[in-house]
């Protein structure tokens, strides 16, 4: 299969089958955890980067031959090896996939585009949308994610905050935190303030324990998470 991948067991999404919606390391980040490795293709450009028929064209035969794994799934997870809202035709994917599977959807994005409001309107129809925010500031936007040139992280918070007023789904907001980086408490609490007015259903706290794109790159301690949790409040669970 050419852009599907497992399904996998996870502890946020259970069972999910993923699919890729852009050729390898394609986004407008690159984020110093990233697991991927570098950004090789960084562009904010917005593309029909692979072809919709052939993605559904995989799905179908997957289905047919993984009957049993199939009733397990809980989730198709839009996601991949890029930013999937780059892709242009990503909102008639996720209405194929409605119309022809009884399987939910979900979509993991970096939300620098939810800002478009073509692109909410595009994802509107999925059932659980993931978004990640790292940073409160600019400075640390650009320290974390290193966004392409252009990207500014208020105009990311205005996106999440549409979203949240327009997308009836569940939306579970991501947070990755460097040691060093985006992980004191100080950013938490500028963070805090930024969540409590997009009011995700739930915050997701992380920290990166695998490789990362960057060496040297280290986890924000447990006993220092689980003070950050409590300051996020009961919405919080860390990962
Ligand atoms: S947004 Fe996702 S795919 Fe892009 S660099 Fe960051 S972690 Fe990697």
């Amino acid at each position: 299969m050419k852009y599907l991948y497992g399904p996998v067991a996870s502890r946020r999404l259970g069972f999910s089958l993923g699919v890729s919606l852009t050729p390898y390391k394609t986004c407008d980040f690159d984020c110093l955890y990233c697991q991927l490795g570098q950004t090789t293709n960084k562009t904010k450009e917005r593309l029909a980067y692979v072809s919709i028929d052939d993605i559904f064209d995989e799905l179908k035969t997957w289905f047919q031959n993984n009957t049993d794994q199939a009733k397990q799934l809980n989730f198709i997870t839009l996601s991949g090896c890029g930013e999937p809202t780059l892709h242009t035709e990503l909102g008639t994917l996720i209405l194929r996939i409605k119309e022809h599977f009884s399987v939910k959807v979900a979509l993991i994005t970096n939300s620098s585009y939810l800002n478009h409001p073509s692109v909410r309107n595009a994802i509107i129809s999925a059932d659980l949308i993931v978004p990640s925010l790292d940073a409160a500031t600019q400075e640390i936007f650009e320290k974390v994610d290193r966004p392409v040139p252009g990207i500014r992280i208020e105009e990311v918070i205005d996106g999440l905050i549409s979203l949240r007023k327009e997308f009836k789904g569940k939306l579970w907001l991501e947070v990755m935190l460097v040691k060093g980086i985006n992980g004191d408490i100080g950013h938490v609490r500028r963070l805090q303030k930024v969540i409590e007015k997009i009011n995700p259903d739930k915050i997701q706290l992380n920290s990166p324990v695998r490789s990362t794109a960057e060496p040297n790159i280290l986890p924000v301690g447990k006993n220092k998470l689980v003070k950050i949790k409590e300051i996020l409040g009961e919405k919080c669970e860390v990962l």
